[in-house]
């Protein structure tokens, strides 16, 4: 069975995490910080923090952009659930801003509107859908204009490239950026986030948040009577200054990242490879397109989506991922309108209103996208789709 992805390890991979092991340090250690610093270097942003998801990154970012009860952040409906459920987790509220057909990112149309319907707005979270940048200069302009903050969830989108040729993660256009090491994604750490910013500020407040809201760096301390005996300071003495988290991440996981860092060019080069095999395989064809045909030489590449007109083959989709395995191939959706999810609807959203990402969400199909997806396993794909078109 070819799976839709996965991840790539070998044995320097292995020897990475051996030696945290052997090092006698498991956690909060140099791999934490190498694995920081290699990756604010590489996107060109000024800090970097590493946390212990993609997740806990969201919900970091929320928390530092200002969400809250009574605000609310913006996302995009064809997003994992996270990227929304960052606002809950702040005690805030999610609005959603419909997709652009072509490109499957938020639309900044669509944002114009939110924006205006919904005053309470203090963040966007733009997601870069399977690693295609979105338009970072119309979204930051519209969220300038309601003072609103921008955190950029490129979770699919670690080594991409915006139009000008700066990486995704560089924040030019964005207060944040986050990103996920989940096996699936460019790079894996087994589990782990991480936050790029270029603003000292909001770096030292992550810092803080990650480790239960201790004081870290130089943070002046807030009583000190506490923290001096007969003007000395007392060795043990640390404050709480705000209720943070433990969101560390280990060196174990680190060193994996870091090890796999090093692989992401070629990671990336390879996926994008095997894009132009499909793109060339399934352009032209009736009833069937990839999802986003822009970008191709920016995007990341997390995923192949081709949409099909399931009406007119006379077929439902389950039925198509079905006969896909049975010729061994696997196939996913991504994703269920997070509006469409229980816990959503029960808050009052209605997947209806985002009309763009529901027809998408009705063609949509992902197909297997790895850095092992060797040549003859790709033609058995194509050719299953196709033999399943006609
Ligand atoms: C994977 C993913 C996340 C969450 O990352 P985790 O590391 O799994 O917590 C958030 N947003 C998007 C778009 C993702 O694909």
């Amino acid at each position: 069975m070819i799976p839709y992805g996965k991840h790539h390890i070998d044995e320097d991979d292995i020897q990475a995490v051996a030696d945290v092991l052997r090092s006698g340090v498991l956690t909060q250690g140099p791999a934490v910080e190498a694995f920081e610093q290699a990756i604010a270097e590489y996107v060109g942003a000024k800090y970097a923090l590493a946390v212990s998801s993609g997740t806990a990154a969201l919900h970091l970012a929320a928390l530092v952009a200002g969400v809250a009860p009574g605000r609310s952040l913006v996302t995009s409906p064809i997003t994992f659930v996270a990227s929304a459920n960052a606002a809950m987790y702040a005690g805030g509220r999610v609005v959603f801003a419909d997709i652009d057909s072509q490109t499957i990112n938020m639309s900044p149309d669509s944002l114009k509107v939110a924006l205006e319907s919904n005053p309470d707005v203090c963040a966007v979270i733009p997601v870069h859908f399977a690693g295609l940048p979105c338009d970072m200069p119309a979204i930051k302009a519209a969220a300038d204009r309601v003072g609103a903050v921008v955190i950029e969830d490129a979770a699919h989108a670690l080594g991409a490239q915006y139009s000008d040729g700066q990486k995704v993660g560089c924040c030019a256009n964005s207060l944040m950026t986050t990103f996920s090491f989940h096996p699936v994604k460019a790079i894996a750490a087994g589990e782990g986030g991480m936050i790029t910013t270029n603003d000292e500020g909001v770096y030292r407040r992550l810092l803080r948040l990650r480790s239960h809201g201790i004081n870290k760096l130089d943070d002046p301390f807030e009583i000190p009577e506490q923290a001096d005996t007969g003007g000395v300071r007392n060795p043990w003495y640390y404050e709480m200054k705000e209720l943070g988290f433990h969101y560390r991440i280990t060196d174990m996981q680190c060193a994996l990242g870091l090890s796999q860092f090093k692989k992401l060019d070629r990671f990336i080069n390879r996926r994008r490879d095997l894009v132009a095999r499909y793109d060339e395989a399934f352009v032209g064809l009736a009833n069937c397109r990839p999802a986003q045909a822009l970008g191709r030489d920016q995007s990341g590449h997390h995923l192949y989506v081709i949409r099909i007109d399931f009406d007119a083959i006379d077929m439902t989709r389950g039925q198509f991922m079905l006969a896909l395995k049975e010729k061994g191939v696997g196939s996913q959706v991504h994703y269920i309108p997070v509006p469409a999810q229980p816990y959503y609807r029960k808050l009052g959203h209605r997947p209806d209103d985002y009309p763009a990402a529901q027809q998408y969400y009705q063609e949509a199909l992902s197909l297997p996208l790895f850095y092992d997806l060797a040549p003859d396993e790709q033609e058995r794909v194509i050719s299953s789709v196709k033999a399943l078109l006609s």
